[in-house]
């Protein structure tokens, strides 16, 4: 990497002698899953006094500039007068196969992943001819996702560090590092064989290869420039906190040889309802609609159910959650995304069920202002298919989750709740569901998800060990934000050490 004495031209920096000031310059992948965290990421190193610049493409720059101006105008969030920046630039759609203007991966499709990932790789130029004509302050560091390779020849040409972002759980990508690195899988045939993940001492986890796949596997050379990237970089950034996994984060620091600075759970940023309603996407339920239901409703008795920003579910699974929601007997709010994708016979079910189970089920179609939901007194455990932040958004709200994995690190993170947190209940998939492949992969069938619903909801022992279990892991979340935690402190020391 070139020094920053050596890559001067277009700095722009203060020339006044005194100490340069932080920029930190945040490439998101724009996936719902990462973006949202990045986000709440560079509102939280702007809250330091750093500049925070954060990459996005035109189709997300609304959404993104919607956030920060909710959080630094200081109505409704803790950067009144933040200095963060949004930046959008637009994709050479047709140098990497896609259509004009496809810039947007809920509207492109994920079959055409790889195509919209070299797309993103192209802004490499156009984002430092950019950075150097914006003038001051000169970035002091790249914050990239760790999924953005590119990034790193990116930091090197600015003769600034790069840090990667990571969306996941150290759990989780320590198990994948481990079975690649100790070759766990050689010699096994078939997805389905069990092995034990290799390298964690007594602690034993069995996962078959499918289940420790990791995102972005199998893609041509891809995955190995990821590899390589993180390698190359001067420390990685984590939406984890050490109150959760700290065997974890220092084991996979270790692994890595990297400094990893856990600055998690990044939603606890937001405070303020207007500036988590709008945490993501404008929710297609109005907020104060939302609330007013579940005020009507008694301290735990709803289950939210969602699964995130880009799972499309199987059209059989639709039909068995919602029969076993409603065998279950409990309230709760459940979140179907692109319904418009669905054909006329789960359209249908969904129209008759709501009206079946009106007043006790409202089902809202589209985008959910989860984590306000989940604050709600009257929320009582999460239906999730366990992407990282959907996990951790649970355990900020103190809450037990039903565990409905379909791919990527999911299966992984359903582990860290059931096995290590003891504070999840399996549906009981194992295999991988392509999202896009409907009919494939096993189904959890109406009366499992009952029985579980009814498993985190319900009376006895074992589930209310389950709630202690998350109450008090809610209550470590909350500290390590505050004064004295070490997450608080961990962004401190993040900007301080990478501030120019
Ligand atoms: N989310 C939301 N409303 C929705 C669906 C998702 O606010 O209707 C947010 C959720 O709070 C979380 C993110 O989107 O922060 C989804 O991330 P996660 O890692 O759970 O899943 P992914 O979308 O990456 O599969």
């Amino acid at each position: 990497m070139p020094s920053r004495e050596e890559a001067s031209d277009g700095r722009g920096d203060s020339d006044d002698g005194g100490a340069k000031q932080a920029h930190f310059v945040f490439v998101p992948l724009m996936f719902g899953g990462h973006l949202i965290p990045s986000v709440d990421t560079a509102l939280m190193v702007a809250t330091h006094g750093a500049v925070a610049t954060i990459v996005v493409t035109p189709s997300y720059a609304a959404r993104v500039r919607r956030t920060v101006e909710l959080t630094t105008s200081g109505r409704f969030g803790a950067s009144a007068g933040a200095d963060v920046r949004v930046v959008a630039l637009p994709l050479d759609c047709a140098a990497a196969g896609l259509a004009d203007g496809s810039d947007d991966i809920d509207r492109i499709g994920m079959e055409l992943e790889l195509e919209y990932f070299r797309a993103l790789s192209l802004l490499r130029e156009p984002l430092e001819r950019h950075l150097r004509a914006a003038g001051a302050p000169y970035p002091t560091c790249v914050v990239s996702d760790f999924c953005l390779p590119w990034t790193q020849e990116l930091a090197a040409s600015l003769g600034v560090p790069r840090v990667c972002f990571f969306n996941l759980g150290a759990f989780s990508v320590l198990c994948q590092h481990n079975v690649n690195r100790y070759g766990a899988f050689d010699g096994v045939v078939g997805d389905d064989v069990a092995v034990v993940v290799p390298g964690l001492g007594d602690r034993r986890f069995e996962v078959t290869r499918a289940q420790a796949q990791a995102f972005l596997t199998g893609w041509d050379d891809y995955d190995d420039a990821v590899d390589r990237a993180l390698d190359a970089a001067d420390g990685f950034v984590m939406n984890t906190f050490t109150g959760m996994e700290p065997e974890f984060v220092a084991a996979y620091a270790a692994a890595r040889g990297k400094k990893v600075w856990t600055i998690g759970p990044v939603s606890l940023y937001h405070r303020h309802t207007m500036s988590l309603a709008a945490r993501g996407r404008t929710a297609d339920i109005d907020a104060d609609e939302c609330i007013q239901w579940l005020d009507t409703k008694e301290p735990n008795s709803v289950v939210y159910v969602s699964f995130g920003s880009i799972t499309h579910m199987d059209p059989k699974h639709v039909v068995e959650l919602g029969l076993g929601l409603e065998a279950s007997g409990h309230q709760f709010i459940w979140v179907v995304s692109n319904t418009e994708l669905y054909g006329e016979t789960v359209r249908e079910f969904l129209h008759e069920l709501a009206a079946r189970v009106a007043g006790r089920g409202l089902v809202i179609r589209g985008w959910a202002p989860q984590v306000l939901i989940l604050s709600h007194v009257a929320v009582g455990g999460f239906v999730t298919h366990c992407g990282w932040n959907s996990i951790l958004e649970a355990a900020v709200a103190g809450l037990p989750v039903v565990t409905w994995p379909h791919f990527s690190d999911q299966f992984l993170n359903e582990k860290m709740a059931v096995e290590v947190l003891g504070i999840g209940v399996s549906v009981g998939i194992t295999e991988q569901v392509d999202s896009q492949e409907e009919g494939k992969g096993n189904v959890a069938g109406r009366e499992m998800v009952e029985k579980a619903i009814r498993s985190i909801l319900d009376g006895g022992e074992e589930a209310e060990e389950r709630r202690r279990r998350a109450r008090d892991l809610a209550e470590k979340a909350r500290t390590t934000v505050q004064e004295g935690g070490s997450s608080r402190d961990n962004l401190f020391d993040f900007v301080q050490s990478f501030g120019g």
